[in-house]
């Protein structure tokens, strides 16, 4: 390939092969590779998903953990990588390093990209919660949070989702951890103690949770209320004050009829 007079060698010519693309750049990364980035234009085929909607929790031990149970695990991306990591560290063997830790991206990314073709390509409507890194990157989670990538999978499944005609939605993900999908009872483990419990069972109703499958199904449930039930507090105006607080507090529809 020729570019400002000078000729380039490009691996694996056959991705070119049949694209057309008009302009695009080189760019380096951290392990001094350098790379050819082309904009290219791709036919989108809308269709329609077999399911009609989902909940997604995003959380430290999996990435996500749809409402049906569908879960992207996190710990997979860096697994039989760390203490070689580490070793090449020590050693000081750095760009070997640097090697590694992209090598692990790369296979964060790759699962990222599955889970959320699955996820898209099974559901019309997904729902995620607005789940802010910002505030965890703060706390000593800070490592597992920048780990879980939940920031390129909202990413994934919105762009996705918009090329395959999907509504992606986001919804206040408060209180979801801690309230029972089938009572709505905030029985649930609470704060950072409560962190650990994986499963539990609501005094309230005696239903037994997976902790992400729970929090997925208040989120999917969170999105199918009127858009007035968070924030606008008029519509808790026809209900018992007491009542009407606890209900705001939890932000869910204290009238809602469960189907
Ligand atoms: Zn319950």
């Amino acid at each position: 390939m020729r570019f400002c007079s000078k000729t380039f060698r490009v691996f694996e010519p056959e991705r070119l092969e049949g694209v057309k693309w008009k302009q695009g750049c080189f760019a380096q990364d951290a392990v001094g590779s350098w790379w050819l980035c082309l904009p290219i234009e791709v036919r989108i085929e809308e269709t329609v998903a077999p399911l009609e909607k989902v909940g997604s929790d995003l959380g430290l031990k999996e990435v996500a953990v749809t409402s049906d149970g569908a879960r992207c695990e996190r710990n997979r991306f860096y697994r039989g990588i760390e203490h070689k990591i580490a070793q090449a560290q020590r050693r000081g063997h750095l760009r070997q390093a640097k090697y590694l830790h992209r090598r692990a991206a790369n296979r964060r990314k790759d699962a990222l990209h599955k889970f959320s073709r699955q996820v898209v390509s099974q559901y019309q409507k997904i729902v995620v919660g607005d789940v802010s890194s910002t505030q965890l990157v703060k706390t000593r989670m800070a490592k597992s949070v920048l780990d879980a990538g939940w920031g390129i999978l909202k990413t994934y499944l919105q762009y996705k989702g918009q090329q395959a005609g999907r509504i992606v939605q986001t919804v206040s993900e408060r209180n979801t951890s801690c309230t029972c999908s089938s009572c709505d009872s905030l029985t649930g483990p609470r704060g950072v103690n409560g962190l650990h419990v994986r499963h539990w069972t609501c005094a309230a109703c005696g239903v037994s949770h997976d902790r992400e499958v729970n929090a997925a199904r208040n989120i999917l449930r969170r999105a199918e209320l009127p858009a007035s039930v968070c924030g606008n507090e008029s519509s808790s105006l026809r209900v018992p004050p007491s009542r009407a607080s606890r209900s705001r507090k939890a932000g869910i529809e204290p009238v809602r009829t469960v189907a």
